[in-house]
């Protein structure tokens, strides 16, 4: 057996692959693994997108938080997110309408059909999806209640996504938006341009979830936007997370000194 490791500022993670299920190369390098202890992985890029054994953790509260901190969100756009983890979540909740817009093609087939975490959710009535970079996609788009962006790292095709350009039109096409941003531990530098970026929202904030497979295990959002969690309406999807829950959703945001420092004059 092989192990795969992802290496990031002197540190690294390895895990035992039993075997590389699939691989396409086309405008990302996407791999798909069954290792020994984690499940099945997704890998872009050379770069652990999730596993099975935590990718719960990860994508729950990239979308519960901000669906609970919506009154009642109905239209949700998701950027990147091809792996269908994070769709399968929002639909736990009464929306009528997702649209689902990823640049890779490639992601999406694969996930569908060798990873399998969307449990059907790329075939549910409600949802659309769209092939496009996410950018390109908001400057001609309709508003949604939430948008949420699910991006590989800031490197290459995703780079778009965490300008400022980028962030006005999330703020003029969304009430709430929430975006993964980067480990504050090894990416700070990424953090802290979409903290500076983000800045054109009014009113924004940092959460924190522990997701083991990423680089050094601290993962950070952001939540932006008119959100207010209204935590009796975690009822309706009750019994229905692995991870998620509103004791988490409210410790999320409990910042140690070292990160609030890192926070500090940016918000
Ligand atoms: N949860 C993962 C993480 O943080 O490591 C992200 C996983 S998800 C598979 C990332 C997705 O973002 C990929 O499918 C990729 O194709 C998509 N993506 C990257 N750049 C994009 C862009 N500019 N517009 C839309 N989707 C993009």
């Amino acid at each position: 057996m092989d192990w795969f490791i992802e290496y990031y500022n002197g540190s690294g993670l390895a895990v035992r692959v039993v075997k590389k299920l699939a691989e396409i190369e086309g405008i990302q390098k996407v791999e798909v693994y069954e290792t020994e202890s984690l499940g099945k992985m997704l890998v872009i890029d050379g770069k652990i997108q999730l596993t099975e054994f935590d990718e719960a953790f990860y994508h729950e509260m990239l979308v519960h938080v901000p669906m609970l901190s919506h009154p009642n969100p109905k239209k949700v756009g998701i950027i990147g997110g091809g792996d269908g983890g994070a769709l399968r979540e929002v639909l736990k909740h009464d929306v009528s309408r997702v649209v689902l817009i990823d640049i890779d093609r490639n992601v999406i087939e694969f996930c569908k059909k060798f990873l399998k975490i969307d449990r059907g959710a790329f075939d549910d009535e409600r949802v659309e999806i769209v092939v496009s970079d996410g950018k390109e996609f908001l400057k001609q788009s309709e508003k949604f209640d939430v948008i949420l962006v699910d991006s590989t790292d800031p490197v290459g095709v995703s780079d778009t996504l965490f300008d400022r350009e980028f962030f006005e039109l999330a703020r003029s096409k969304c009430d709430v938006f929430c975006c993964q941003s980067q480990s504050p531990l090894v990416q700070k530098e990424y953090f802290k341009k979409l903290l500076e970026n983000s800045s054109v929202f009014e009113k924004r904030t940092v959460f924190l979830a522990s997701v083991p497979t990423y680089p050094m295990a601290i993962w950070s959002f952001i939540l932006a936007g008119n959100f207010d969690f209204a935590e009796d309406r975690f009822e309706k999807i009750r019994g229905k997370t692995h991870h998620y829950n509103p004791d988490v959703h409210r410790a999320a945001f409990a910042l140690p000194e070292w990160m609030k420092k890192e926070v500090e004059g940016c918000i």
